[in-house]
């Protein structure tokens, strides 16, 4: 598929609010290994949230007020350092757009490569500090890379750039948060927020693809 509906859009948000909630567990303890384990609880606290909001949005025609009114109900809802920063990867790119219908490919990446400017700004990570931004960047790099026009190839290339990203936190230290006084101890565990960036990713591609059988 080359294009999401409003509704479509809509859906694909409840799938990924449904794939983090179903794993908060998995994400909870991530945390845990080096973080304060909350992680999976902020995360479904903001997802419900999502959800609620989404729900209510049944006859919405702008597509970006989708996605700005799922980042301002994270932003709400999960308060702390993580509802500011996953609040913002959805609302960034949101911001003075002419409203949309439809999204394809380019207003995809566009979307997302300025949530990761915004984040960027707002948390002031880098790629290599040990957050969300190790693998939205490469994410968005891979985005920006792809000069097709499906989506499903566009998400898998993003999620697959994720999970590489996610590895790759494996390797750093932590240069905020809990995981920051752990020092090296903290090396060799995942990032919990990098984590959830590569599950919202990987429901968006499985969304395209549930999609796709369905035309
Ligand atoms: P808290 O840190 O308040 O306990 P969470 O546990 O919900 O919040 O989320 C922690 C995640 O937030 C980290 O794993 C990291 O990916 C992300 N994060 C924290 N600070 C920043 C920042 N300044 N920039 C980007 N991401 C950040
Ligand atoms: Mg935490």
């Amino acid at each position: 598929m080359k294009e999401l509906t409003c509704e479509q859009m809509r859906q694909m948000l409840l799938c990924v609010a449904d794939e983090i909630i179903s794993q908060k567990p998995f994400l909870t303890e991530v945390d845990s290994k080096i973080g304060d384990g909350d992680h999976g609880i902020g995360m479904e606290t903001g997802m419900k949230s999502v959800r609620t909001k989404l729900a209510a949005m049944t006859d919405e025609t702008d597509i970006y007020r989708l996605l700005s009114e799922s980042g301002r109900a994270m932003l709400m809802s999960m308060g702390g350092a993580s509802g500011v920063i996953f609040g913002t990867m959805f609302l960034g790119g949101t911001k003075g757009k002419t409203p949309a219908a439809t999204f394809d490919a380019t207003k995809f990446t566009e979307w997302l490569s300025e949530g990761l400017a915004q984040v960027q700004l707002r948390g002031k990570a880098e790629v290599g500090d040990k957050t969300m931004v190790d693998a939205l960047a490469p994410a968005v790099a891979a985005m920006r890379g792809y000069d097709g026009d499906e989506l499903r190839v566009l998400l898998k290339r993003a999620e697959d750039a994720a999970l590489e990203g996610v590895e790759a936190t494996k390797n750093y230290r932590a240069k905020f948060g809990r995981a920051k006084s752990l020092m090296e101890r903290a090396v060799g565990f995942q990032d919990a927020g990098a984590t959830s960036v590569w599950l919202i990713l990987r429901a968006m591609r499985e969304y395209t693809e549930k999609i796709g059988e369905e035309q």
